[in-house]
């Protein structure tokens, strides 16, 4: 496709103008898994659907020129993307990685990456005096989330990468919170990008799908080969509904992040919270490095309230809002990191960065904004007069 397009088209266009046999404005799926050769010695290009399949490379090539990648792999689940990534080291190698990290990340690496020798060392990636005190001769990358979810840190990428080159490492950044709308980490040095495209670059909580986009012909060319040897790689069906979910992400993203914010100045203002986790509010440490290095916010924010004995009934009284995990759909889902998306860390790493038992993480959908508003400050009004009746009955007993 067109580069010089503006991303918005580009993003409506995937796939459109990719198969001549019909012209049919959006790609087909292709179920083969095997392909005839034309004579001995040639190839359509297609062999055997695991290295390579119609309808996931379209797929591919519009995720590698969205990211300013070389190349892009298309994986079953955003944790075979992260373990495709992994697999790239080996026995006695060491990672430097976000401290504030998604839960099945940490997991992999601890329960599965350990069995094959690969440890990490968990810092604040915006800290280059952290980074730099867990360095060791056998680092080889640097992970990093920016923002991290739930707490919504953010690390300086351009920073980081430069760090990184000049002690050989990788940098490998998961985009997962911002997609290449908003964020294009290759851009600002990074060699590696993974996304859980489950959330919002399939956008509608109905495919589980992961990306790899890798920067550099060498690099390219390794991951292909683990891409293809792994297997964990993403079927016909679920690519062609991940490329249909990506052409409305302009659209989508904007008004997540309109959404989130109108909601973070709605719940900072509010007299049962007690702090609000959004890098687009002025007061956020982050904001300007948000800015510098993004040209928008995701839809995702986490909010503390003032009494951990607000939470249980919050996510009863919610009805538009689903408590529910996953982020990044058109359905706003509201969650509780300390039980769910987070219970398989540790909770003296929980408690360091402050997931604690007061924390809500909201992603925010593309509803209504009044709607949104109406039906969150229905349940912290319900949650404050059951809370406030119980203290009464409790003073009387
Ligand atoms: C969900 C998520 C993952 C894992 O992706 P799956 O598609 O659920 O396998 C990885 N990183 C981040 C930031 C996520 O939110």
């Amino acid at each position: 496709m067109d580069d010089k397009l503006r991303i918005e088209s580009r993003l409506a266009q995937i796939g459109s103008l990719e198969d001549p046999a019909t012209g049919a404005v959006n790609f087909p799926i292709y179920n083969a898994t095997a392909f005839r050769h034309p004579k001995l010695g040639q190839s359509t290009g297609f062999d055997y659907s695991r290295t390579k399949s119609p309808t996931r490379s379209v797929l591919e090539t519009a995720a590698a020129q969205l990211e300013s990648g070389d190349a892009a792999f298309a994986c079953s689940s955003g944790m075979a993307a992260l373990q495709t990534i992994f697999s790239l080291f080996g026995q006695g190698d060491h990672l430097i990685v976000s401290l504030d990290l998604y839960g099945g990340t940490y997991r992999l690496l601890e329960r599965i990456m350990s069995k094959f020798g690969v440890s990490a060392s968990y810092v604040d990636t915006n800290d280059l005096e952290a980074l730099e005190s867990v360095r060791r001769p056998e680092t080889k990358a640097v992970v990093i989330e920016t923002p991290t979810n739930p707490l919504m840190m953010i690390t300086d990428i351009e920073a980081v990468c430069t760090w990184a080159k000049s002690h050989e490492l990788l940098t490998i950044v998961d985009n997962t919170l911002l997609t290449p709308f908003f964020q294009r980490p290759l851009e600002l040095g990074a060699d590696i990008i993974i996304h859980s495209a489950t959330k919002y670059l399939g956008g509608h909580n109905d495919v589980l799908a992961g990306l790899i986009v890798t920067k550099g012909a060498e690099l390219s060319a390794e991951m292909a080969i683990l891409h293809n040897s792994i297997g964990a790689v993403l079927g016909p069906t679920d690519s062609y509904q991940l490329m249909r979910g990506m052409k409305t992400l302009a659209l989508r993203m904007e008004r997540h992040e309109s959404n989130s914010l109108e909601l973070a100045h709605y719940l900072k203002g509010h007299s049962a919270i007690a702090e609000v986790f959004h890098p687009g509010l002025p007061e956020h440490p982050g904001f300007e490095i948000q800015n510098r290095q993004s040209s928008g916010n995701t839809g995702i924010f986490s909010f503390k309230v003032k009494d951990a004995r607000y939470v249980e009934p919050i996510l009863r009284h919610i009805r538009l809002i689903a408590f529910a995990e996953s982020l990044g759909g058109v359905e706003s889902l509201m969650t509780y990191p300390t039980v769910q998306t987070h219970a398989d860390i540790p909770v003296e790493i929980r408690d360091a960065v402050g997931v604690d038992d007061r924390l809500l993480r909201f992603s925010v959908g593309i509803e209504h904004i009044d709607d949104l508003i109406a039906d969150l400050g229905h349940a912290l009004e319900q949650a404050r007069i059951e809370i406030e009746t119980a203290d009464a009955q409790g003073g009387q007993a």
